[in-house]
């Protein structure tokens, strides 16, 4: 092996490098879990709201009608009692007893009655308000996801642009330094080679690497970090 040879091999490892790097960028794209997930939230605070306005609603619904069955119960009472027929005091009474309960009844609703006016239109504001909301952050998901299927093209396009340039390099390298170099990169992550450092340490795990190794790089043999396994390669222009 000789220099040359090394340095065919960095090359290489420089295109290594650079996929690794756009892989690693391409899985760590987020599709906007954070936007997604506030969405979610608001669904749900929406769809309770939602509930609530409708119970409200139903509720107010539910006794205005039965507040209109007690008046046409009370105008029924009324006629008999005042119609003439009912004569019988005891059967006098008991309609009177009937009306006032029928009129506590119908107090009891007017109360409520007034609350759910009260209620009703800000439960439907609040349902309003959450859609406005939901709307908004739909369209920035929208927006979000548009940029990521940008950047993704770029890196897809990036990918396409270096991986051409890797099979050329390879050749260049001789096959025994080729397959060893390919051994190492399976074994340890994808990386298969490292730079001796200005400061004489290992560019990858920042092991202190001792002269000999030094030098041995530098005259084109294949030395190894003893740490972490990768190939060393002096760098030109860092003597
Ligand atoms: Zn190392």
């Amino acid at each position: 092996m000789s220099v040359l040879d090394l340095r065919k091999l960095w090359q290489l490892h420089q295109i290594d490098t650079a996929i690794l790097e756009i892989r690693k960028r391409a899985a760590a794209l987020d599709p906007g879990r954070a936007i997604q997930k506030e969405i979610d939230r608001l669904t749900g605070e929406r769809d309770q709201a939602a509930e609530a306005a409708k119970a409200l609603g139903g509720e107010l619904q539910d006794r205005e009608l039965q507040q209109k069955s007690i008046d046409d119960k009370l105008k029924r009472i009324d006629k008999e009692l005042y119609g003439g027929k009912v004569v019988n005091p005891r059967e006098v009474e008991a309609l009177q007893k009937e009306i006032e309960a029928l009129k506590r009844q119908r107090g009891d609703h007017d109360v409520r009655i007034l609350e759910l006016w009260e209620l009703t239109p800000p439960a439907k504001a609040k349902v309003e308000e959450l859609d406005a909301r939901l709307d908004t952050k739909k369209k920035e998901l929208a927006e979000y996801q548009k940029k990521v299927l940008q950047a993704k093209a770029k890196l897809e396009q990036d990918y396409k642009a270096t991986v051409v340039k890797r099979d050329p390099a390879a050749k260049e390298v001789p096959a025994p330094l080729l397959s060893r170099y390919e051994m190492i990169r399976q074994k340890h992550g994808g990386t298969g080679m490292a730079e001796i450092t200005r400061t004489s340490s290992c560019g990858v795990c920042g092991m202190m690497l001792p002269e000999k190794l030094i030098e041995g790089a530098r005259e084109g043999r294949t030395v190894t970090c003893e740490a972490c396994h990768r190939i060393l390669y002096k760098p030109e222009g860092l003597l």
